[in-house]
């Protein structure tokens, strides 16, 4: 099981709230130094989560934290690019154009977020399961203080933790920035609801643009497969057993819907939609398994300060389309380990690593939002941070980023923004395919 089996300390260096793709990441990566890390998380893993979807750049921080080779043995589904049908226009990008030579992945979510705690746990970090954090005291002049909810059958009870620095990678659950006040929805015209579900059976888009069988899919790779419907979006993510399917639709959109009547919508839209119909037509719904989330999409007005982290989603989450959320994951952890480690070594400078953390996180997430949403501006986002960052990304990555963004019609910013960086001969537009038609 990934859990310590030592008591719960009273104090630590690092407390880190949530073992996601971020909280694990960054308490390997501090583990890894030697800095004495503990990990509190809610859940019992492998425990469900959305986001199966890796684009090829994530392996860079699986190397950094040195999860590579779990990762690699584990078997996930390798994937070759995305396949769009958006308002009738089909696209297609594959990876390997752009120069990436490791495969993209399609991953079982609990599989995977398990498999990064236990890489927690042998680079060292104390992880403890089915604790829930409740609050964390910053008024004591010592240290934070962190309550927490043990919520262990036989050692069921409250207790706290004094720490240096507390990371909050709670996801959705945004520990701090509801405690703080400062989690800012996204506004009215881009508030999305997804409802999603399992199917077991699908048939898959391959990278050929014809439907396969699922029995074929470690020997004919897959795309990520998204078409929009009247109301959004839906996306087709092929896994080992299972297949993903998620519709993404303005909250408005299923305003007055009850719970059962929101997965009979699903339901009716995966069952009509032109293509997902076809590759549904003999799979079976997995019951039980259906989830939704509505408003996603927000952003913490306060991100770091001198003895706090806020990372992942528990930061700021933009939209599942170009399947950043795992990569912002891995990428503010890699950010704030380097500054909780240069913090612990010179405390005196713990102000301006915080400010640079904070200034590299909403670069990437000013990045993201402009590629996701088209609508740029105020929101947390800084226009000269994006550009920054764009400059700075390696080519290949700017590149699938600046292609994918054809895909849909809402990237205009992104591109305006990639003009006035400077970086307008890029070759990206012509590594995007048109396809007059799908073979399903
Ligand atoms: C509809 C949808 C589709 C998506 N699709 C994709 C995709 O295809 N690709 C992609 O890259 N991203 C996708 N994402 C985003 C992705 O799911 C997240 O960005 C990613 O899981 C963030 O990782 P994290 O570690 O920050 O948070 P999480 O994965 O949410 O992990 C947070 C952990 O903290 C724990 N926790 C919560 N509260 C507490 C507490 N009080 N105390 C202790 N522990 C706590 C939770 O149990 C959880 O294990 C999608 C998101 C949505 C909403």
């Amino acid at each position: 099981m990934t859990i310590s089996n030592t008591e719960i300390p009273c104090s630590c260096d690092v407390l880190v709230i949530g073992g996601g793709p971020a909280g694990s990441s960054v308490a390997a990566l501090l583990a890894r130094d030697g800095i004495d890390v503990v990990l509190l998380e809610k859940a019992l893993h492998p425990r469900p989560q959305v986001g199966e979807s890796l684009i090829p750049h994530f392996w860079k921080y699986a190397d950094l934290t040195g999860a590579t080779p779990l990762i690699e043995s584990e078997g996930f589904v390798a994937k070759a690019g995305g396949i769009t049908v958006w308002n009738g226009k089909i696209h297609r990008i594959a990876f390997s154009e752009f120069g990436f030579t490791r495969p993209a992945l399609h991953v079982e979510r609990d599989v995977f977020d398990d498999l990064l705690l236990r890489h927690a746990v042998s680079s060292g970090a104390r992880v403890y399961q089915q604790i829930a954090v409740k609050e964390v005291n910053f008024s004591s002049e010592a240290r934070p203080l962190v309550h927490y909810l043990d919520k262990r059958g036989d050692k069921a009870g409250e207790g706290r933790i004094a720490c240096r620095y507390v990371i909050d990678a709670s996801g959705n659950g945004a520990v701090l920035a509801g405690q703080f006040g400062s989690k800012r929805l996204i506004d009215t015209r881009m508030r999305f609801l997804s409802l999603w579900g399992y199917f077991r059976n699908s048939r898959y888009v391959g990278a050929d643009g014809k439907s396969h069988a699922p029995e074929d899919i470690g020997a004919i790779k897959p795309v990520t497969f998204v078409t929009s419907f009247e109301d959004g979006w839906i996306w087709h993510i092929a896994m080992r057993k299972l297949t993903s399917v998620g519709v993404v639709l303005h909250t408005d959109r299923a305003r007055g819907m009850n719970g059962s009547e929101r997965e009979q919508f699903f339901l009716e839209t995966c069952r009509k939609t032109p293509y997902i119909d076809r590759l549904l037509d003999a799979a079976e719904y997995q019951e039980g398994l259906y989830c939704e989330r509505p408003d996603y999409s927000y952003y913490s007005t306060r991100l770091c300060g001198e003895n706090f982290y806020l990372l992942g989603d528990a930061a700021s989450f933009v939209d599942p389309i170009y399947s950043h959320g795992v990569l912002n994951a891995f990428y503010n952890a890699a950010m704030a380990a380097v500054a909780v480690r240069e913090s612990l070594r010179d405390p005196a400078r713990r102000a301006r690593h915080a400010q640079l953390c904070e200034n590299r996180m909403r670069q990437f997430y000013g990045f993201s939002r402009a590629l996701a949403l088209g609508e740029f501006g105020g929101d947390g986002v800084d226009a000269d941070l994006v550009k920054h960052l764009m400059r700075s990304v390696p080519r290949r990555e700017l590149d699938l980023m600046l292609a994918a963004s054809y895909m849909s019609e809402r990237a205009g910013n992104f591109h305006r923004l990639i003009e006035d960086a400077g970086l307008q001969h890029t070759e990206a537009p012509d590594k995007i395919h048109f396809m007059s038609r799908l073979e399903l």
